[in-house]
């Protein structure tokens, strides 16, 4: 499609765009860069409210090395700017969408309905010359139709946190909960409140363990049931003292941490399930006793990121809203101010920053 084409469609859309463009640590800047066509099978869509996750952050500050040019944002929302010619899809120009994954539908993993395993699972990889990344901090970005999601009239800024609702609700569905199970979450920074809400959707009890008061304050309001600070009481013992000595049948590590994953083994019921849901760099220590894992029927595995049907339930939860995660977002910052944004987003305590686009 070449932009006369786009024009046709009928939204205004200019040859160059604003993108905010990583150069290396705490380097960041709003260049113009070419705004990307849509090709056949894909869907430009004009981006709103992009929400800066610990990627981003981690990359920004140093804490995790990443390859710079780099142009961040995997948590995006925004509306449909044009469909590329001969694109199969039912979306129309002018709704609202949420950007996340894809899959090529013919690989072993699409086709055993494992489809975050596809090398597609990201869609398009934005390439702007030698900048390249999710691409989520400019006004524009080419996703693969099947990528692109409707989210109704959702706000953009919660919209944009499909993305990392669709990791919690993946997780969640991969520990297949039954009503009323009891369920941990460890950590509650923005992954683990994310996981508080999947794990509400399942009617369990959730019982989440943090060493901050005001986090934990916050896990409440999102749905938490029973709150351990763990600055204060074993929380191995309270959960087992929770569940009638019987600990939780499934806990889930929202912080990589050595202490996080012993007490997260250490707090599971007999066939429970242990979930390494975040990243900490350097990696920590994670030690278990291969008898006690078989004798009590435990186990773990690790999650990163939803299937297609995890980002679908996470759309649809947003749309309709059937959850709140208004409380999750801290504060607005406009594209021209992302390095402010980046700066406030590595500040401790902080929950989303939103970038708005023009
Ligand atoms: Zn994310
Ligand atoms: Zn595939």
């Amino acid at each position: 499609m070449t932009a006369a084409a786009i024009e046709a469609t009928g939204s205004r859309i200019d040859t160059t765009m604003r993108v905010g463009v990583m150069a290396g640590v705490h380097d960041i800047s709003v260049q113009d860069l070419p705004t990307p066509v849509p090709g056949r099978g894909e869907v430009l869509v004009r981006l709103r409210a992009t929400a800066i996750c610990t990627w981003e952050q981690r990359s920004f500050s140093g804490a995790q090395a990443n390859k710079f040019p780099f142009v961040g944002g995997h948590e995006m929302a925004g509306e449909v700017a044009a469909i590329g010619e001969g694109t199969d899809t039912d979306l129309q120009v002018g709704e609202r969408v949420a950007i996340g994954s894809a899959s090529c539908g013919k690989c072993h993993w699409c086709k055993t309905g494992q489809d975050r395993g596809c090398k597609q699972h990201y869609g398009v990889v934005s390439k702007y010359g030698p900048a390249w990344g999710p691409g989520g901090f400019a006004q524009y970005k080419v996703q693969t139709a099947d990528g692109v999601y409707r989210v109704g009239d959702a706000p953009f800024e919660t919209a944009a946190l499909s993305e990392p609702l669709s990791c919690a609700m993946h997780a969640n569905r991969l520990l297949e909960l039954r009503v009323g199970q009891d369920v941990v979450v460890i950590g509650a920074g923005v992954m683990g409140l994310m996981n508080v809400v999947a794990a509400r959707q399942y009617g369990c009890r959730v019982i989440v363990s943090e060493v901050d008061p005001e986090r934990l304050a916050m896990a409440a309001r999102m749905g938490a049931t029973e709150l351990i600070d763990a600055s204060k009481v074993d929380p191995v013992a309270r959960v087992k003292e929770l569940t009638e000595g019987r600990g939780a049948e499934a806990v889930i590590a929202a912080i990589g941490h050595e202490k996080a994953n012993e007490q997260g083994i250490a707090m599971l019921s007999d066939r429970g399930r242990f979930v390494l849901f975040a990243a900490a760099h350097p990696e920590p220590a994670f030690t278990f006793a291969p008898n006690e894992m078989h004798n009590r029927e435990t186990g773990v595995f690790g999650v990163i990121s939803g299937d297609k049907q995890d980002f679908y339930a996470a759309t649809r939860l947003i749309r309709y809203g059937l959850v709140d995660l208004s409380p999750l977002i801290d504060i607005r910052y406009p594209l021209e101010e992302i390095g402010a944004a980046l700066e406030h987003a590595i500040k401790p305590g902080t929950y989303r920053v939103i970038v708005e686009m023009p």
